[in-house]
């Protein structure tokens, strides 16, 4: 099949949901992604932060190839071995109790709220049910996620919404004191906010957030499932901060380093909130998926890798900086999740979206947050080449929309 016949089919049979580039992928290897007209891509993308092993990575291919020929899948009333050792390695590197596996980060929240408003109401009856989220915020595309998405855009056309979402300001404590009246069971955050356009919570904002939720016995709940898994240089965001942990975690993304697995992760006060029969995913633990993601947490957790994640994000945006690009207003980042927010069109800058679009002709893959906003999340293993081949590819589209 060529680039344009497998083009042609997508926009034939395909829902048009996705504003995709004329690119149909054949395979990859590395930060390297290779169309099927043998086009050659650099990946600054990780398939928006999922292959953070990068493509093919052999050790991976050969866990999960292995599982297949083993057994592909097995139901939920049965024990998976590699699914248990996963659990078991989730809980240890994040020093909490237990956890329930599905198959993408909208799940894994959905799992979040209802285990939150469930432990609520257990302990205090009804009327405790909201949760407050963040403005700018991202949990996912399932009618409740969409809900806890605390952006306008997201709330039209699909309602009515899932009732019991309120939303405050990122890093602006008073706002969030204000908003946490006593029908409040749980805050749920982004430790980093990825599609918002890459804007980290700060030490202090952490913290109150921390004692606002000990002292009301509110829920702290972290989605971690962009920023999660090595992306920030830590293997949970949250644990760049001292003293901050939180009740319920959220993963997806970069965890199953390729094949979709979600997680979310309970502490001691909602280890037994869910009981038998009252959650339940028919995929979600495939054992397939938790052979990639044990061979992903092998990895991010061999010593050194965080340091290096840490080293290359921030080579990266010090070389973005210093490109002297005269339309970037700001680089926002956190290990390798980088956001090179541009001055908007109407004041004489870019769009991100023509930035992307004019990159990729050239041969490097980005992704934008917002209308301004490049966003970066190369895969955590890319080569010192690859990374000089794509600033290289960078800079030349800066250049060249000047
Ligand atoms: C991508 C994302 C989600 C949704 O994950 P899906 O796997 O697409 O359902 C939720 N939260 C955050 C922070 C995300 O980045």
């Amino acid at each position: 099949m060529t680039n344009e016949q497998a083009i042609k089919l997508d926009s034939e049979y395909m829902i048009q949901s996705y504003g995709r580039h004329p690119a149909a992928i054949s395979h990859g290897s590395g930060a390297s992604m290779y169309s099927l007209d043998g086009k050659k891509y650099i990946d600054f993308t990780s398939g928006i932060g999922v292959n953070c092993l990068g493509y093919a990575d052999p050790d991976w291919v050969s866990a999960v190839s292995a599982q297949l020929g083993e057994i592909a899948h097995m139901s939920n009333y049965f024990v998976s071995p590699k699914t248990a050792i996963l659990a078991q390695r989730l809980v240890e590197l994040s020093s909490m109790k237990r956890v329930f596996m599905s198959n993408s980060g909208a799940e894994a929240n959905e799992g979040a709220i209802k285990t939150a408003r469930k432990y609520s109401r257990d302990k205090y009856g009804e009327g405790r049910s909201t949760i407050i989220t963040l403005i700018n915020s991202f949990h996912g595309r399932t009618v409740t996620t969409l809900a806890a998405t605390g952006q306008e855009s997201f709330h039209k056309d699909f309602g009515p919404f899932t009732e019991g979402f309120k939303y405050s300001p990122l890093n602006d404590v008073e706002a969030l004191e204000a908003a946490a009246t006593s029908d409040v069971c749980a805050v749920m955050a982004e430790v980093v906010q990825g599609e918002g356009g890459v804007f980290p919570m700060t030490a202090e904002f952490a913290a109150a957030l921390q004692s606002l939720c000990t002292d009301r016995d509110i829920l702290l709940i972290f989605d971690e499932v962009q920023c999660g898994i090595g992306r920030t240089g830590k293997m949970f965001a949250w644990q760049h901060f001292d003293s901050v942990k939180p009740d319920i975690m959220t993963l997806a993304k970069g965890l199953g380093g390729g094949l979709p697995i979600g997680a979310f992760i309970v502490g001691e006060k909602c280890e037994y909130t869910i009981g038998k029969g009252q959650h339940g995913s028919t995929f979600g633990g495939n054992p397939v998926a938790a052979a990639g993601a044990n061979v992903v947490l092998d990895k991010v957790s061999s010593p050194g890798f965080l340091d290096e994640v840490t080293e290359k994000g921030r080579y990266i945006a010090n070389a973005i900086k210093s490109m002297n690009i005269p339309y970037l207003k700001q680089v926002r980042s956190l290990g390798m999740m980088i956001g090179a927010e541009l001055v908007s069109p109407s004041e004489g800058g870019a769009a991100a979206a023509a930035f992307a679009g004019l990159a990729l002709q050239k041969g490097l893959l980005l992704l934008t947050a917002g209308s301004n906003t490049v966003r970066l999340l190369p895969p955590l293993t890319i080569s010192t080449d690859e990374i000089e081949e794509g600033l290289r590819i960078f800079k030349a589209t800066a250049l060249s929309m000047i």
